[in-house]
């Protein structure tokens, strides 16, 4: 058996978005789900840290960390059209950081095999000069650097929300020693994420859109891992895998527009999950990104912890 631990703290509430789509119901919904699991008095709780200025700044500029301290100090606002804030989102994204860091520490000492972080705001639209889409550290990101500081050589991130991870491909879009592979609607927000967009010096080679046309399919995206996913981890080889898990491809989401059901992330859980053990002893992160109606993001996240805990 497996030992999961779940990263989740009360204070991902406090980071208060109104009438929004991304708001703190989705939290409670997925705890909820996961407490009625037998399971979930198994899964390890570990203390969450907020990440340090330090470590948050292994991807981000310091102006920007600090005048997102500033605005949260006088107030409630907006990044942009789509990202607002509350005087408690500091805290939560620097603990949803935090949580993808220490989650790295509890696999690295061996006390569990892998981890999720049920965290928000989420994180992979975040870029290293400013918050957007809804994101504002990027959570991802943030930890692949921390692993990078702990020596591990190669990382693989796969990003499966329904919107392409811009801020997680350009953070490491000329590092060859993080994988980025992203499936994602297209043509579709944020506008990036096209195939010819392979990695740059370096990096070029390790950077794979798998762009995916409005309507896609459990099928489609099966085909997508079978063809493209799986070989580029096989020829990769990477020692830590983290996920971009996002839930807003689902058929049921109001702002993605692919056809998949709640099963199909049980199955990409699964495959990833067999690779993960196959090649980097099980270690995988996975984070929590987008997934906008509630049933069916609370579903699918809890068919996505059953997979990583089995
Ligand atoms: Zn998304």
């Amino acid at each position: 058996m497996n030992t999961t631990a779940v990263a989740y703290k009360e204070e991902f509430l406090d980071h208060e978005t109104g009438h929004h789509p991304e708001n703190y119901k989705r939290l409670t919904s997925i705890l909820e789900k996961l407490q009625s699991k037998s399971y979930f008095k198994d899964l390890i709780r570990p203390d969450i840290r907020e990440a340090t200025e330090e470590e948050i700044s292994s991807i981000h500029t310091l102006s920007y960390i600090r005048d997102f301290q500033k605005r949260v100090k006088v107030g409630a606002g907006h990044f942009d059209g789509d990202t607002p804030y509350s005087p408690g989102s500091y805290k939560a994204a620097a603990l949803a950081s935090g949580s993808g860091i220490v989650l790295a520490d509890s696999i690295l000492n061996g006390e569990v095999k892998n981890g999720i972080a049920l965290v928000r705001p989420p994180g992979h639209h975040a870029e290293k000069h400013h918050a957007m889409g809804f994101c504002m550290f990027n959570n991802v990101a943030v930890t692949a650097k921390y692993l990078q500081s702990k020596g591990i050589g190669k990382i693989l991130i796969l990003d499966w929300d329904v919107h392409h991870g811009n801020g997680t491909e350009h953070s490491f879009y000329e590092d060859d020693s993080v994988y980025f592979i992203s499936t994602h609607q297209y043509p579709f927000y944020p506008g990036s994420g096209a195939e010819k967009d392979k990695g740059n010096g370096k990096g070029l080679g390790y950077n794979l859109n798998i762009p995916l046309r409005r309507g896609s399919s459990n099928q489609d995206y099966l085909n997508a891992f079978t063809e493209k996913i799986i070989p580029a981890i096989d020829k990769f080889q990477p020692e830590f895998i983290l996920i971009s898990a996002g839930f807003d491809a689902h058929r049921d989401d109001p702002l993605g527009g692919m056809d998949l059901s709640t099963h199909a992330f049980e199955q990409f859980t699964d495959i990833i999950s067999h690779k993960a053990k196959e090649i980097c002893e099980g270690r995988i992160i996975s984070f929590l990104e987008g997934g906008y109606n509630l049933e069916a993001l609370a579903e699918s996240v809890e068919a996505h912890v059953a997979v990583l805990r089995s």
